[in-house]
C-alpha cells in the first residue's frame, strides 16, 4: 500500500494542492485518511517514533478504524496506548487502530464483532468470486457497521467482493 498518500506540503497545511485534491476526488484517498495523517503527523512532532508511519485505510464506522501493517500499528496505539489516546482527543473522535491482519476471518471479526458466524460462502457469479459471510438475524443488532460499508472495507482491504447476509 501506498505510504501517507498525502503529500508533505499537504500534511503540514489545512488546504489541499491541486495533486491531493485530484486524488481525494478519485477516492485514492479519502477525508478520514487526511484527518488522520495530518494528526499523526502533527503528534510525530514531538514523538518520532511516528514518523513514516504507513496508514493502510481509514473507515469510518461511528468511530474510525485505522488500518496499518502490525509494526506501524503497534507504533500508533503507543506505550499502554498513550499515542491512541492523544490521536483521539486531536481528532476529536474514537479511533480504534487494527492491526492490518493475515486472514480475512480475522478482518471480518474486527469489523462485525464477535458474533457467530453460519459461515462463509464461496459463489461463483459472472462477475467473479463471491465471498457471503452469513450471520443469524439474531445476531444483527450486535452489529453495528452497515453492510454496505463492511463490503466497501473488505474490498479495499482485500481486493474480494464480500456480502454480508442476514439469515
Ligand atoms: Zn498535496
Amino acid at each position: 500500500m501506498v505510504r501517507l498518500k498525502l503529500c508533505q506540503v499537504c500534511l503540514e497545511s489545512n488546504t489541499l494542492c491541486e495533486q491531493c485534491k485530484e486524488k481525494l476526488k478519485n477516492g485514492i484517498i479519502n477525508q478520514e485518511e487526511i484527518d488522520v495523517s495530518r494528526a499523526v503527523h502533527n503528534l510525530s512532532k514531538a514523538n518520532p517514533e511516528l514518523k513514516n508511519i504507513d496508514i493502510d485505510y481509514v473507515a469510518d464506522v461511528g468511530k474510525l478504524l485505522v488500518f496499518a501493517q502490525p509494526d506501524h500499528a503497534k507504533k500508533l496505539i503507543g506505550r499502554s496506548g498513550t499515542t491512541i489516546k492523544a490521536l483521539s482527543e486531536k481528532l476529536g473522535r474514537f479511533v480504534h487502530v487494527v492491526s492490518r491482519p493475515s486472514n480475512d476471518k480475522y478482518l471480518i471479526r474486527e469489523l462485525i464483532g464477535n458474533v457467530p458466524l453460519l459461515g462463509i460462502d464461496v459463489l461463483y457469479t459472472e462477475s467473479g468470486q463471491l465471498f457471503r459471510v452469513r450471520v443469524s438475524k439474531d445476531y444483527a443488532s450486535r452489529i453495528k457497521i452497515r453492510p454496505q460499508k463492511f463490503e466497501e472495507i473488505m474490498k479495499k482491504l482485500t481486493g474480494k467482493t464480500v456480502e454480508l447476509t442476514f439469515e
